[in-house]
Formats: structure tokens, sequence, C-alpha cells
């Protein structure tokens, strides 16, 4: 097949791109470049697609393989999300299937016939599946419209999320060179996009890069003092009721932090890999088919998990890199309305990722990677400018606003001073006691405490001891973790978290080099931002009209989604999303037609609920 075929069909057939946009999707129009994609991978071309979570990646595969002679191949690392999928366009009237380990001998076989009848618009598929030479014969039997492979940063091993399968993925450009093939992430520093491009051989290929901005995402970063107890404080403030992830680093920690959620009253599920798999299953579910659950997690969740009303992630240890961060906290608010992404950190966890750096069994470059993503992390965490711009920054995107409006730093900009003294206070106290000591004793000596310790050391015999009674014990903390992040000190992982100092702590000591110490009254931040959020233009402004308008419809048509999604076995967003239940509750269509103008209402979905949709909002008129 070449690709002029495709061409002509594409442009002569009834169905074109928008009237199947309409009648199947039920939306009225293309955001960003999607229409770009979909007519390039429709007309056979290859390409490498980076958008943001939540914006709308889906569409740029499943809509050029329905418009393509034969069957789309999506391959997926994750089967929740190919469950998902394959219902949600499932009851938009799709014949999709998934091929993965779920399903029996005899699912599976019923699911080779379909694809070789010619039945099958939509095939998900897992890499190592798709790889087997039983899986690949199949497919050289079957007409394939393309390859969709999601998750494509899957095959960087510099990335976050490395999965040796997905290597293997090379082997399709020399196997099916004439099929086209879309990969597809959400992930997109310059270092795993040159990868991806070259493993599965995009190198030619045209990159269609979506901006990564998530403007209704608040990005919020706050000392670590007791970071279960400020999780709570950060919940029942301003997330009572609200679904969220927590992500923690340990497992033990994770049951910690879930207990203690739920005797404070906050339904809390722990997930992670070391729970026995049918638990960690239903906890998932429970978490994507109830409302307002909080599941606390190791990075194990998450991946594939498309449930578009999640309202806050929250971070009680830092991730390894801005890439970890980003796409974490991407998971909140898909459904583009007012989210939070709050993460506590401190000194300890900067300590804590660099021993785990220094202790993994990867090569140097992989150690220099690393720690330089983990430093530009820190950065962001200690940057007193506006947090949205340094993250897309990272990613290669500059705005022209200085202030984005919806991050802490902007909501209430931190003060600034200079540091110079304190920071040679704190350097030469590391100096004097032989650079043999963890923070505790640093600040001990500081602030002139008698400690056992410091007598079994006679450092109150030294010149620095009490030199630093302005400050209390927190204050210097702060001080001692942004000396850290500015690379003036470093924890040794080799001596228990000893400060050292580094090279460039001799110009700071000599007075050479400037220092500049971000400083916060916590409780004023606090209220700030809380303040806000309550009364944010933002917040107000993507409110759901539906939700605040007409209460009572917007109750009903819920209750109607659950009772739907229940009985069909499926979350309630595969059934409608919520965007679709606000916008009827704000329209309240009198008519098959007024509603099928609502987006997220296709043919499909007007046919099997419409009659019941129209006759809840007429009994629900008031
Ligand atoms: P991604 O895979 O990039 O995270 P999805 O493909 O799941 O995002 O899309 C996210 C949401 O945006 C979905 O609810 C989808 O229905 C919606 N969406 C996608 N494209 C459009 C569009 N052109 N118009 C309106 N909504 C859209
Ligand atoms: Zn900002």
């Amino acid at each position: 097949m070449t690709a002029q075929p495709a061409l002509d069909r594409a442009s002569d057939s009834p169905r074109d791109a928008r009237s199947v946009l309409s009648s199947v999707f039920g939306l009225s129009g293309f955001r960003g470049s999607q229409e770009k994609i979909v007519r390039h991978v429709t007309n056979g071309g290859n390409c490498l697609v980076l958008m943001p979570t939540g914006g709308g990646k889906s569409l740029c595969y499943q809509l050029p393989s329905l418009l393509r002679d034969g069957c789309g191949i999506v391959v997926s690392p994750l089967i929740a999300l190919m469950r998902d999928q394959v219902a949600g366009l499932t009851e938009a009237g799709v014949n999709a299937a998934v091929l993965n380990s779920t399903l029996s001998y005899q699912e599976a076989s019923e699911v080779e016939r379909r694809l070789l009848a010619g039945d099958l618009d939509l095939l998900y598929v897992a890499p190592e599946r798709l790889l087997t030479p039983r899986c690949l014969n199949l497919l050289g039997q079957a007409q394939i419209a393309l390859f969709a492979i999601d998750e494509a940063h899957c095959v960087s091993q510099w990335g976050h999320d490395f999965r040796p399968e997905y290597i293997g993925l090379s082997a399709l450009a020399e196997r099916f060179p004439k099929v086209p093939r879309i990969a597809l992430t959400a992930t997109a520093d310059a270092l795993t996009r040159k990868e991806i491009a070259e493993r599965l051989q995009l190198a030619d290929a045209p990159e269609f890069v979506a901006s990564f901005d998530r403007p209704n995402i608040r990005y919020e970063i706050v000392d670590k003092q007791n970071a279960t107890t400020q999780l709570k404080n950060f919940i029942r403030e301003r997330h009572a009721g609200d679904a969220g992830v927590v992500y923690c680093l340990s497992r033990a920690k994770v049951e910690d932090v879930a207990a203690s959620l739920s005797e404070a009253g906050i339904p809390a599920l722990p997930y992670h890999a070391g729970l026995d798999a049918s638990v960690r299953a239903r906890h998932q579910d429970r978490f994507l088919n109830e409302d307002g659950l909080v599941i606390v997690a190791t990075v194990a969740f998450g991946m594939g998990i498309d449930k578009p009303d999640v309202r806050f992630v929250a971070h009680l240890d830092l991730p390894k890199s801005i890439e970890a961060y980003y796409q974490e906290t991407g998971r909140a608010g898909r459904d583009g309305k007012p989210s939070a992404a709050w993460m506590a950190y401190g000194l300890s966890d900067i300590v804590q990722q660099r021993r785990m750096i220094d202790e993994s069994t990867g090569s140097d470059a992989f150690k220099r990677v690393s720690v330089g993503k983990l430093d530009a992390l820190v950065a962001l965490a200690e940057t007193v400018h506006c947090r949205r711009q340094r993250l897309l920054g990272y990613f290669g995107e500059t705005r022209s606003d200085e202030s984005c409006g919806n991050c802490d730093n902007c909501l209430t900009p931190p003060r600034v001073r200079d540091g110079k003294v304190l920071a040679q206070k704190l350097l030469s106290c590391v100096y004097r006691t032989g650079q043999r000591f963890g923070a505790m004793h640093l600040i001990d000596v500081l602030v002139g405490r008698l400690t056992e310790r410091v007598k079994q050391f006679n450092h109150d015999q030294l010149s620095v001891f009490g030199i630093g009674r302005e400050l209390n014990e927190k204050q210097w903390r702060a001080v001692l973790r942004q000396l850290v992040a500015m690379g003036h000190l470093r924890a040794d992982s080799d001596a228990f978290g000893a400060l050292k100092l580094t090279d460039s702590a001799r110009g700071v000591l000599k007075g050479d080099t400037a220092v500049m110490l971000r400083e916060q009254p916590e409780g004023a931040r606090n209220r700030a931002i809380r303040g806000k959020s309550r009364r944010g233009d933002l917040a107000a402004a993507a409110d759901s009209p539906g939700g605040a308008a007409n209460p009572t419809l917007h109750a009903a048509l819920r209750a109607w989604r659950s009772e739907v999604a229940r009985q069909r076995g499926v979350p309630a967003y595969v059934v409608l999303h919520d965007s679709t239940i606000d916008g009827i509750a704000a329209m309240r269509p009198d008519t098959l037609d007024e509603l099928r103008n609502i987006a997220g209402i296709g043919d499909k979905k007007l046919e099997h609920y419409g009659a019941e949709l129209i006759r809840i909002v007429k009994a629900n008129d008031g």
C-alpha cells in the first residue's frame, strides 16, 4: 500500500475526519494540532506527537484508524488503560478489542479471528505480546491501518519509566515498512525525544509538539515539617471530599500515610507493588469508580490511569526528576477543572535521592544524568520565580508572561534576602566541625545548644558555637537546604549524610559569591493561597457551570450515570464525562437534536441514552 490511495480515500470518502469526529466522538472541532496530525497519519505518514496529559492524544490515532482501511494497532503498557479505552470506544460504537495476558485462550482466539476477518477498527496490545512470533505472524496476515505507540517515552533508557520490552518495537519499522507509525508521549525533554525518534526509527518523521502547560493545575511546594500532618491539613482545608493521589517513596510509608488519613476520617487506600495483585486491582478499581477516594501510592500507581476528575496530586517525597514530577502531577485535572499539585519537601529528600543514585548499579554516565535531573528538580523546588515558567522552560518552552498567577510563588511571592553572612556562618560551621556531621548537629552548634554530642566533641569551644542565634532551627534548615540546592554543600552518602563543602563554597566563604535566600512565613502563605483558591478567578471560571446553576439536575444526572456504570461494570466516565454532564445540566436540552450538540454525545450515546437523558432533564426542571 502506498500513501497515495490512502490520501484519495481520506479526501473522497464521505467518512471524512470531521464527520467521524462528530458522529463517533460527539465533538464539534479539533484541538490544537490534532487535525494536522490526523491528516498526516491518515495519509500514511509517520510522526512523533508530544502533548501533555489530557491534551487529546488518543484521537490522533483513533480517528486515522477509523479513516484508514484495516485495524489500528495500539501498543500500550498498561492493562487498565487498555481496558478503559476499549470500554469507552465500544460505548461509542467502535469495534475495539484488547489482546493481553488477562484474556483466556478462547477469548484471545476470538479477538484474533475478528482481526483477520477485518472486523476490528482498533486493537490494543501489550508490547511483550505484540513482539511474540505468533502475534507478529497474525499481524502479517491482517490488514493494518497503523501502529500507535503510546507512552513512547518507555523506550528511553534515560527516561523515568524505561520498559525493556519497548526496545523491541524498533522491529515494527523493518517488519511493516508501509504501515504508518505514530509515537505519542506526554514526556518531552530533548534527550528522551531524541531517543524515541532513534529507537522507533522516526528520525525523518515530523514532530508535533503541543504546549505542555496545564493551566488548570496550581503548583505549590512547601517546606516539609511533619509531612503527614501537613497533608491532612491540605486535604481538609482545600480538598475535602475530593479524589486525589498521594505519592510516597516507600511501601512502608504508603501504608502509614493511608492508615493515618483513614484514622483522620479521610477515605484512603494504599497501593504498592508489595500488595497482593488482587488487593491492588480492587483498590485501583475503587479509586476509579467511587467518588472522593484518596489513593496513597508508590510510583507503581498511575501510569495509564485515565480518571479525569483527580483533584489533587500530593508528593510526600521528592520524585527523581522534573519529568517524573510533571508526569505524576499531570494526573490531576485531566478534565480541565482547577486542580492542585502539592509537594512537601526537605533536606532529607535531597540526601535520600542522592544516596539512591550513588548506590544504584547504573553506569557512571547514568549516575551523572540522574544527578543532573535531580538538581533540576531541586532548583524548581527552591526557585523564587514562577514555577510554571521554570517547569515549561525545562521542556524548552518559553512564555512571554512573567507570572502565571496560578502557582504559590506567583500568588504569594516569597521574600528574597541577601544571605551571604548566614551562608558564611553555616559553611564555617561545617568546616570547623570537620565536615563530618549532619544537619541536626550543625544547627545545634550554630544556635549554641549544649547537647551531649556537642560536649563530647568539645564543639562548644569552637568560634562558631552560638554564632547563629538570630535564626531558629527551622530557619536554619531552610538555609542549609538552599545551600545544598545551590551546590555549595553536598550530602555525603558514604558518611551517613554528613555535609561537606564543595569547591564553590570557597567563593562564598571569601565573600566573592553572592547568595540570595528565600524566606517565607508559612502561615501567611497558606492563608493567601487558600483564600485565592476559594475565590480565584480561575477556579470560578472553570467551576462546573451545570453544578452551580442546576444542582438538582446535576445530582440526578450523576446518580443516573453511577447506576448505568455499575450495571455495565465500567467506570462512570466511560458512560459520560464530567464535562458532558456539566454541559447537559447547563444547556437543559429539550430535544435529541439539542442534546446531540453537547460535546461528548455522539451517535451511539444519543441512541442509547438520549431519551433517558431528556427525561431526566424534564423531570428536574426548576
Ligand atoms: P491524553 O491521552 O492526551 O491524556 P485524551 O486523549 O484522553 O488525552 O483526551 C483528554 C480529554 O480531552 C478527553 O476527555 C477527550 O474526550 C477530550 N478531548 C480530546 N480531543 C478533544 C476535542 N477535539 N474537543 C473536545 N474534547 C476533546
Ligand atoms: Zn506562576
